[in-house]
């Protein structure tokens, strides 16, 4: 309640009030030239931002490292002989009957807050649940005496290949006719997701949709040290590539869209990378992502090897993005202070952008904001190039939050905001829809979206 009291009070005297001393140098209108977004659906007076901050491409290798999760598995022949049967009765009531056991529940879309019960009802309403067959792929099988369970994927050709579009968890018994049957079935539409290649041209087409002029593209290579991935012997050499790769796809529109290179700060390769970023790469700064590396800065051993970076980027006059949040439950306030006391000073010189406001998106971290947003309004001369983009910040927010969201954004100061979206490949929406929801979504008036939406990094006029 004390807590919630400040709050209120520092927003009442922060809230709306350009600091003039504190505020960045004005980080607007960087390129004045003439725009016409190329797609005609946009009215002329279309709002757009002037750059999406917070943007990534996927190599055709990132995108095979992360399909690899859809695993394939053999099947004993008698719980093969269950999955052929369901394949081939997909759409036949009668036959789906005699696969499911007398009290069966099913749980499946689109109406999730109830279940089916019983072989009957399941068999009526999955006959009639697809419009047309589908083969089923075995993810994952266990077996232990007389119960088990499965893991299918329902897939269909796409693009020349057999994809998942649904996924279901079927919990199976084997009866006294030493039948398999399914005694519990969970089915999820869409199934897991698939990814493609997405390459510059690509993210143009939909920066083109919203009407964007440029993007900062943000190398993922440091997914090649994923904290879930089990080391790769050649890990540095992968990193390398991928930030190679990203560099060669930015190249191509130099005019559009600027790189970032990508490096977990705890491997020992971290400062070798930093460098060849700027002389190789000519990258204009490094993206950082904590929750994907592992990185607790409450752990000295990784406290000074982001400082060591923080360091270098700012000798080479590299701009840096970090995405703060880990996934530790208690992220927040104590987190936030180390970085404003031991690290924003080893980089005085150069811009940083803290990703989703603080936090991992959908939604931002408040507890860890509100340090900065402090910080920033005592004029601390350690936040004077401090930046905060809103990627995927107002999506799944109740109107509460996003009441909250408005007010941060002006407590720290309107200068300050970056426009990113963190929309292109894959399931995420697009720039244009991500767009859509912060403008439709959080109450700031039409002047205040309009200066957000000119602000230009510094590091993207120099
Ligand atoms: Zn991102």
């Amino acid at each position: 309640m004390t807590r919630f009291v400040l709050t209120c009070m520092l927003l009442l005297c922060c809230s709306c009030v350009p600091t003039p001393s504190t505020a960045p140098a004005a980080a607007r209108g960087a390129s004045k030239a003439p725009w016409a977004p190329s797609d005609p659906s946009l009215p002329h007076d279309f709002l757009a931002p002037i750059v999406d901050h917070h943007q990534h491409l996927l190599s055709p290798a990132l995108a095979t490292l992360w399909n690899e999760k859809l695993t394939a598995a053999s099947l004993p022949p008698d719980v093969a002989e269950l999955v052929v049967a369901l394949e081939g009765s997909w759409n036949n009531e009668g036959m789906l009957a005699e696969l499911y056991e007398e009290d069966s529940v099913l749980m499946a879309p689109p109406s999730w807050e109830y279940l089916t019960h019983g072989r009957a009802a399941i068999a009526a309403r999955l006959a009639h649940l697809f419009r047309a067959s589908y083969k089923l792929a075995p993810a994952s099988v266990h077996t232990d005496g007389a119960a088990g369970y499965l893991v299918l994927y329902l897939e269909r050709p796409r693009g020349g290949v057999e994809l998942p579009f649904a996924e279901a968890l079927l919990m199976i018994q084997r009866d006294g006719d030493h039948k398999w049957r399914v005694a519990t079935e969970a089915l999820r539409v869409p199934g897991p997701e698939v990814y493609s290649a997405f390459e510059a041209k690509d993210l143009l087409t939909l920066l083109d949709q919203a009407g964007i002029r440029r993007a900062v593209v943000l190398s993922a290579a440091y997914a090649w040290s994923d904290k879930g991935h089990a080391p790769w012997p050649d890990e540095y050499a992968r990193v390398r590539a991928e930030n190679d790769w990203s560099a060669q796809q930015v190249a191509q529109f130099p005019a559009r869209l600027v790189a970032f290179c990508g490096i977990s700060p705890i491997r020992d390769y971290a400062l070798e990378e930093v460098r060849r970023c700027a002389s190789e790469l000519h990258a204009r700064g490094v993206k950082m992502h904590f929750s994907n590396s592992g990185v607790e800065l409450a752990n000295p051993e990784h406290l000074r090897a982001v400082q060591a970076v923080f360091a270098e980027a700012n000798r080479l006059k590299l701009a840096l993005v970090v995405h703060l949040q880990t996934e530790k439950v208690a992220y927040g306030a104590a987190d936030a202070q180390i970085f404003l006391n031991e690290v924003l000073p080893k980089a005085p010189d150069i811009v940083v952008q803290i990703a989703h406001m603080a936090g991992s998106g959908p939604g931002w971290n408040d507890e860890a904001f509100e340090v900065y947003a402090d910080a920033v309004g005592k004029g601390d001369p350690r936040t004077a190039r401090l930046y905060f983009d809103v990627a995927t910040c107002a999506e799944e927010q109740s109107y509460s939050r996003l009441v909250r969201l408005a007010q941060r954004i002006r407590q720290v100061g309107i200068n300050r905001i970056l426009y990113g979206s963190d929309a292109s490949f894959g399931n995420r929406a697009t720039p244009r829809q991500e767009w859509a929801t912060f403008q439709g979504y959080v109450p700031l008036s039409q002047a205040e979206l309009a200066a957000i939406a000119s602000n230009v990094a510094p590091y993207l006029s120099n």
